[in-house]
Parts: structure tokens; C-alpha cells; sequence
């Protein structure tokens, strides 16, 4: 049944939200057949989902209270664009009963629970009190009205230490404190208290027994309100920073079947206690040490309702092939559940993973500028693309503030089964092209192929306990130093090709330097790491040398062959990887990045080679002018020579030629020997000049 004659008749719908989750409600809006109309900052005035909606309307300051909060403005908005419902996303308006109130009196559609199932879950004390009337099991703990510091105290010693104290009206990990001892509580509480009375206005605390080693696994429910409730399987959403998901699977690993049930009917229960309507979540703590076992035996806990649509909603849709957002539209126009719950299946397994605009190894600290780029990059080798999604609120050009948050975009990926998701997302993630902001891209990347995930070893501490694994610097080998200088010199060869571009007619590059010093850092301020590069008599290799702190140079052949786009192909002594090569600008050079599945490097181009430069006049003298014979070798190689000194004698059509050097400097090595035929444009030696000189 189409949308237009539902029992409560859809034909827009305000998207009262930014970013990647207002793109993709507009998606399946559009495909449904409503007109979608955006809002915005003035921060947001040119963002993607402003230019993606049929209708967008200003709601005033970037600062979030004066726009995407503010309930009157949007309320203004819907009217003024004639709106028959709104969506509110995830995060600003979409958890707060007064909106649905607001919407309610305004008559307008509000795409999510009634407010009094909003309420019902916007406290945690007393949501815990109905879940433990709906037989929902809760983690042990105290979530009482009385809350003077004696008995609080006094509670957490019966439940016995660590115990988590939680801010009753909070909400995105403000006023959470583990407490490990006695000694400790009260300093906690009074923290909590502050937190909590400066985040949400409010200083009730509860108290739980703090799990030491659990998972994240959040149930998907929905109901209509026909009064039909049925569950979309689970989410694993263990890996976390900061009580933040990062990384989230569906379905769990190594959940039985028995256990997916049981917390499945167990998430409706709490569900349908309240009256809920929509899509919603009912997050559990799972005790890792119970996962394989039976249902009986597992021990998992209530621990909050979230009454709207998740951030991680997409990897539910992609095992279950159902589309969420449509979901919630259709219960929200009065039509009954696409589907009854034998009716849901579960296919293979997928994976989201959270793209932050932030610097992992700066404690997460948010960044901000403007994307220079920003995709999939479609010549990365392997990717398929009808298993990899990438939800994004952003392209290549815009800006990213410090007014909102951090997320950039979502990568989600299916495969067969988990092994195949992680490969997937692997490759994806090596295939995400972004650059201008940074990212914790590589901090996922090292996340996915951490040999713990892969093993679904889960628990919400991941990030903490493989802290040093996750946050190493990985070491720069000398070949990676040598795959950048590959890289180095083909854009020299590519910047001296584009002057004199006549050169490449027959291949042979006259003017080419034979001879390159580059120079690379691992980072700001390390020393400089020399690489001398030579090419090989053929033109086709490259011979390096990588230098460290003057150990031993390690000696490579190799070459780099451009493919499409960004890709190249990268041969070091016969082993040749497939890489995406980009530059970026940076303080102290120009950063040569080499990706590919599971691996990076960085290396910053410290760009004062010393290249040999030949111009082209010079290098004209050094190679044979024309088909004849080497008659006589006039220096001997290494002599230091003045410019303009004789180097080397060619007999040609009966006339000697004699050719210079090209600069004070000396000869490298002769490449042929007296009596030898050499053809026209075979260089005849390798000079080195001893000034150096920037650039080509
Ligand atoms: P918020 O509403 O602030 O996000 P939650 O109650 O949802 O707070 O908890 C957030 C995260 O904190 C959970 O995902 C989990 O990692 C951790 N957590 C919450 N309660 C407990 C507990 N009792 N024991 C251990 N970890 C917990």
C-alpha cells in the first residue's frame, strides 16, 4: 500500500537532522515517493543533505541549541513547508518527549514512539523498574528514589565493588564513573553528580554492579501500532572508545540460537511494556564468559531502550534485507509490520564501522577542515560493490566544523559469513579516499585486522586492553621508504614529461635525471632518511638505496607502473603489490600515502632532493648524438670535474664529438668502453653534478 493512502496519509516528510542519517532517511523517502525537505544551520547552508532535499529550510546559528534543538523553529519549518511528518535521525530532537509533543499538537506526523514510551526509557531509574515488572533481566544494582550518600554508599557495598554509578537522567556516557572500592565512592558520586547536573539538569545516580568484561549486543525491535512487535536479530557493539561505538556487526558471533531468542522475545517484552511503537533498541550486556553456552546457563542484561532509529541500523539491513527507514515510515502512516516475525530472516554476517573526523593517537581529540577528498575509490583492487555501502553526510569540498559531531560517514559491508565481512571492510577501508581532514581511518583498519576481533574475542573494552597494539607506531621499513621513492620519482618523471612532453615520443627520456637524492621522514622532526636512486641503463628500473642513520644501505631494484586513478602497481626486487599512491600537502613536505587491504604507509617527501638534473641541453651532450663509436674516455670516473671539462670522445659519420660535463661534478660511471658502437640517444655515462639543485 502506498504511503498517499495510508490511514495517516504521507506525502513529505521533514528530515529534522544533518549529516549522513539526514541523506539516508531522504534515500528511501524519495524512492517511497515523498517530497523531502531538509533544515539547517548556517554552518550547514551548503552541506549535502541541504542540497540533496527537494526543500531546505534555514533554522538559524550554527550553534545546535539555536538551530537543530530548538523545537519551535523546526515546529516553523515543517508548517512553513507544508511537512506532514518528520523523521528526527538519531541524536538531536529525536529522544525528547516535549518535540513529539510539539509535533503531536502542531499535527504533525512524528516519525517515531509515542512520547509517553519516550519518557518511559528517558530515565534510566525507573525504565529499569518497568523492565524488572516485564521480567527483563537487569544487571544487578540499585536504581531507587532515595538518594542521600550514606545509602548510596551503602548499596554499592551490598552489590559489592567495581561498581558503575550512572547518571539516572544520562545518556551518551556523561555522569558514568566505575568505582573500584569504597574509598573511592564518595569522590566518584560527587564527580557524577557534577556531570550530571551540568549535562541534563538533573543529579539522581544509580548504581550497578560493574561487569568487567562484557559485551555490547543490542536487540532491533519494532512495533506498529496495531499492537505487533517482532525483533531484526542482534548487533554486536563491543568495540567502543569512550563508551562510543566505533566498530558494530550483526549478527553477534557465537550467539546460539536459543540465547537469539531469548534476548529477542526478551527485547519486545520490554518493547511492548511501554507502549512503544517504531523502530527501537534494547541494548544488553552480555557476560563474555557465558557466550557459547546455552540460553539457561547465559547471562545478559537490560541496560536501556534507544527509541529511535540507530546509528548502526544498516548492518541490520543488510542481514535481514529489509529497509528500516521504510519500516518507520509505513508505521508511522498507520500501516501494519511488513512482516511477521517467522517471517524475518538472517543472511550472512555484516559489519559497520564508524568513520570519525578525529585523531585516534591525540586521545580522539575532533578535527576539522575541509575534504579535499572524500570516496570510495573505485580503482582499489578487489572491492565488490554490491557487498560494500558507504553512508555518508559529506563529499569532496565541504567542510567539517567543530558544531557538530565528529562522524563523517559509515562504511558498512556484508559478506557471507563473518570472515568474508572483515576481508570486505578491509579492503574497503583501504579503498576510502580522504584526505584534508584527518581520520581514524587507519585506527579502523588496524582495528579490523587485530587478530582479537578476528577471533571475535569481544568485550566493551576492547580498545583499552590492546591499547598498545592498536596505537603503535608501526615501524617504516626500508622498503616501504623504497615504495615511496618509487613513488617520489614518478612524480618527477611526471612533472618533467608534462614540460616537454615531446621527449616521451619514442620512449626515451632524454632529459630524465639519472640521478636522484630524495630525502623522507617518518614524521615532523625525525631525521631525514637518504635514498639514492639510479636509473637503470634501460630506463625501466629504478636502483635504490635506503639509508638509515648511517647503517648500512639497504639496496632495491624496482618500478612502479601506473594503473588507473590513484592505483599503481609497485615491483621491489620481484615483489610487486597493487597500492593506492597519493600526496599530501603537508608542513614539512609533501606526505606520500600507500594503501592498500590492511596496510599503510606515511612517509613525508622532504623536497630538497638533489636531483643530477640534466636539462635537456645537457643531456643531449651526455647521450650519443647520433649512431658512431666511442674513441676515447677522458677522465676517470670519480675525478672531480669542472663544467665544461672533455669527458668522452664519439666518432660519428667521420667527425668527432667531444662531450662535456654538464656541470662541476664528477663522473658516475661510463657505460661504454672505447671501440664500443653506440646508437644514437644511448646515454654514455652517469654524471654527478656536485651542486645540487631543486627540482627538475
Ligand atoms: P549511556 O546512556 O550514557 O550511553 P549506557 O548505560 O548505555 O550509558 O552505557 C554505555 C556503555 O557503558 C555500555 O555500552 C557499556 O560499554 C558500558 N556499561 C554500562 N553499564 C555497564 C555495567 N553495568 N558494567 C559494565 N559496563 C557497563
Amino acid at each position: 500500500m502506498s504511503l498517499t493512502n495510508a490511514p495517516r496519509p504521507l506525502r513529505s516528510v521533514l528530515i529534522a537532522n544533518r549529516g549522513e542519517i539526514a541523506c539516508r532517511v531522504m534515500r528511501t523517502a524519495r524512492r517511497l515517493g515523498l517530497r523531502t525537505i531538509a533544515v539547517y544551520s548556517d554552518a550547514d547552508a551548503n552541506a549535502r543533505h541541504v542540497r540533496e532535499a527537494d526543500e531546505a529550510v534555514r533554522l538559524g546559528p550554527a550553534p545546535a541549541r539555536e538551530s537543530y534543538l530548538d523545537i519551535d523553529k523546526v515546529i516553523a519549518a515543517a508548517k512553513l513547508s507544508g511537512a506532514d511528518a518528520i523523521h528526527p535521525g538519531y541524536g538531536f530532537l529525536s529522544e525528547n518527549a516535549e518535540f513529539v509533543a510539539a509535533c503531536e499538537a502542531a499535527e504533525i506526523v512524528f516519525v517515531g514512539p509515542p512520547a509517553s514510551a519516550i519518557a518511559a526509557m528517558g530515565d534510566k531509574a525507573s525504565a529499569k523498574a518497568r523492565m524488572a515488572n516485564a521480567g527483563v533481566p537487569l544487571v544487578p544494582g540499585y536504581h531507587g528514589e532515595a538518594q542521600d550518600d550514606a545509602l548510596l554508599r551503602e548499596e554499592a557495598g551490598k552489590i559489592g565493588y567495581p561498581v558503575l554509578l550512572k547518571a539516572s537522567a544520562g545518556g551518551g556516557g556523561k555522569g558514568m564513573r566505575v568505582v573500584e572500592s569504597d574509598r573511592e565512592f564518595q569522590a566518584a558520586l560527587d564527580g557524577c553528580r557534577r556531570e550530571s547536573r551540568a549535562a541534563f539538569g538533573d543529579e539522581r545516580m544509580l548504581i550497578e554492579k560493574y561487569l568487567t568484561q562484557p559485551r555490547h549486543v543490542e536487540v532491533q525491535v519494532f512495533c506498529d501500532s496495531q499492537g505487533n512487535g517482532v525483533y531484526l536479530f542482534e548487533r554486536d557493539c563491543s568495540v567502543q572508545r569512550r563508551h562510543q561505538k566505533v566498530l558494530e556487526e550483526a549478527p553477534a558471533p557465537n550467539l546460539s540460537p536459543a540465547l537469539r531468542q531469548a534476548m529477542g522475545e526478551a527485547a519486545v517484552r520490554a518493547a511492548q511494556e511501554i507502549g512503544y511503537v517504531g523502530a527501537g533498541t534494547v541494548e544488553f550486556l552480555l557476560d563474555a564468559a557465558s557466550e557459547t553456552s546455552s540460553s539457561e546457563a547465559v547471562h545478559f542484561y537490560f541496560m536501556e531502550m534507544n527509541t529511535r532509529l540507530q546509528v548502526e541500523h544498516p548492518v541490520t539491513e543488510m542481514i535481514t534485507g529489509e529497509d528500516l527507514v521504510e519500516w518507520q515510515l509505513r508505521v508511522a502512516a498507520g500501516l501494519p509490520l511488513p512482516k511477521a516475525q517467522d517471517e524475518l530472516t538472517l543472511t550472512g554476517h555484516a559489519i559497520e564501522a564508524r568513520l570519525y573526523a578525529e585523531d585516534p593517537d591525540n586521545d580522539f581529540l575532533p578535527a576539522t577542515g575541509t575534504l579535499e577528498r572524500f570516496g570510495l575509490d573505485p580503482n582499489a583492487g578487489g572491492l565488490a560493490p554490491e557487498r560494500v555501502r558507504l553512508d555518508s553526510g559529506v563529499e569532496a569540498g565541504d567542510d567539517v566544523s567543530m558544531h557538530y559531531d565528529p562522524m563523517l560517514a559509515k562504511l558498512i559491508v556484508h559478506g557471507e559469513d563473518r570472515g568474508q565481512a572483515l576481508a570486505e571492510m578491509d579492503r574497503a577501508l583501504a579503498a576510502l579516499d580522504v584526505s584534508g581532514v584527518t581520520t581514524n581511518r587507519r585506527f579502523l583498519q588496524r582495528l579490523v585486522t587485530h587478530p582479537d576481533f578476528i577471533a571475535a574475542r569481544l568485550d566493551t573494552r576492547f580498545i583499552e586492553h590492546h591499547h598498545d597494539d592498536l596505537f603503535a607506531n608501526e615501524p617504516v621499513t626500508d622498503a616501504d621508504i623504497a615504495r615511496a621513492a618509487l613513488v617520489a620519482l614518478d612524480r618527477l618523471d611526471r612533472a618533467s614529461d608534462e614540460r616537454s612532453p615531446w621527449e616521451r615520443s619514442d620512449g626515451w627520456r632524454l632529459n630524465a635525471p639519472q640521478h636522484v637524492r630524495l630525502a623522507f621522514a617518518e614524521a615532523e622532526g625525525t631525521p631525514p632518511i637518504p635514498v639514492v636512486a639510479t636509473r637503470s641503463a634501460s630506463h625501466s628500473t629504478w636502483q635504490l638505496s635506503v639509508n638509515r642513520n648511517g647503517e648500512e644501505s639497504n639496496h632495491y631494484e624496482g618500478k612502479l607502473q601506473r594503473l588507473d586513478g590513484d592505483a599503481v602497481a609497485i615491483t621491489l626486487d620481484g615483489h610487486r603489490r597493487r597500492l593506492l599512491a597519493r600526496t599530501e600537502l603537508s608542513a614539512g613536505g609533501e606526505t606520500i600515502i600507500l594503501t592498500a587491504a590492511g596496510f599503510e604507509s606515511r612517509l613525508i617527501w622532504r623536497r630538497s632532493d638533489r636531483v643530477d638534473h640534466l636539462s635537456h641541453e645537457v643531456a643531449a651532450k651526455l647521450s650519443a648524438p647520433m649512431h658512431g663509436t666511442v674513441v676515447a674516455l677522458l677522465v676517470e670516473p670519480g675525478q672531480p670535474v669542472e663544467k665544461g671539462t672533455p669527458l668522452v670522445v664519439v666518432e660519428a659519420m667521420k667527425m668527432e664529438h667531444t662531450l662535456s660535463a654538464p656541470a662541476a661534478g664528477a663522473v658516475e660511471a661510463f657505460h661504454f668502453k672505447v671501440g664500443d658502437a653506440v646508437a644514437q640517444g644511448d646515454e654514455l655515462l652517469a654524471f654527478a653534478s656536485a651542486e645540487a639543485t631543486e627540482g627538475v
